[in-house]
């Protein structure tokens, strides 16, 4: 049969969060073999968010755990660190084979990415688009082999990717079991590639070499000010 593709979607409560979920769930009801892994930054299980995977027809699995403190105090937070770290020992602990993907809740994916990343041998990468000013953040392929990287903040990194650009095997995973995301702003997947050791030569061009853009990194403008879920049928009744 086809390899699962194991999507880890790190989420935190928020008046957006149901919404994204919605669209990223409504997103892979349109693959193959999937198993949802949907991990949560939160003290406690957001109701809304266990009540719709359970109501989900998608193989959904649901891990909480919660950014360490001394990371949510400082402004500019390793966003999603602990949840895809969660996803990760959840797949060392259940999978055996399949590939591994990295879907923040608030992106855009085109189906057709996730048909060619399920053939992922070592490490894929393709295209993300809305990535900083220059709008893409790419590999940059030259007779099917990765030879550099187009992205708007190379900021000394080795790969210079998106979270979203890259999938990876899950045996290759699991021959590498020291493979971790450094708690480390904007170092999280290139601290993640070179734990795993991928080679440049070795990594797997998808979507055409490079040339489709298959996955944006959108995203949703904030409720402001959020309307308390309580007060809004006062609200709208008042005007009746
Ligand atoms: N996220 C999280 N905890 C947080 C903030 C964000 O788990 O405190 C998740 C969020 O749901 C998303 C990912 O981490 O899936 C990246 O966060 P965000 O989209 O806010 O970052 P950006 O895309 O703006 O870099
Ligand atoms: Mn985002």
């Amino acid at each position: 049969g086809l390899p699962p593709l194991y999507i880890i979607t790190p989420t935190y409560p928020r008046a957006e969060q149901v919404p994204e979920l919605t669209r990223t769930g409504q997103t892979l009801m349109h693959v193959n073999n999937v198993v949802w892994i949907v991990s949560e930054d939160a003290a406690v299980a957001t109701k809304a968010v266990v009540q719709y995977l359970n109501e989900s027809i998608l193989n959904t699995i649901y891990l909480r755990v919660q950014m360490p403190v001394k990371y949510k105090k400082v402004k500019n937070k390793p966003r999603g660190v602990a949840n895809r770290m969660a996803g990760l020992n959840w797949i060392r602990e259940h999978a055996k084979d399949g590939v591994l993907y990295f879907a923040d809740d608030d992106n855009t994916y085109d189906i057709r990415i996730f048909q060619q990343m399920r053939w992922t041998r070592k490490v894929s990468m393709f295209p993300v688009g809305l990535v900083t000013k220059l709008g893409v953040s790419t590999p940059i392929v030259k007779e099917g082999k990765v030879v550099g990287f187009y992205d708007g903040w190379i900021a000394k990194r080795k790969f210079p990717v998106d979270m979203a650009g890259f999938a990876v095997n899950v045996q290759y995973l699991l021959e590498r079991p020291l493979a971790s995301m450094p708690y480390k702003v904007g170092y999280e997947e290139d601290g993640f590639m070179k734990s795993l050791g991928i080679k440049a030569s070795e990594i797997e061009p998808l979507a055409f070499n490079c040339t489709k853009i298959w996955v944006w990194h959108t995203q949703t403008k904030k409720n402001e000010p959020a309307i308390p879920v309580n007060r809004t049928r006062a609200t709208f009744g008042s005007n009746l």
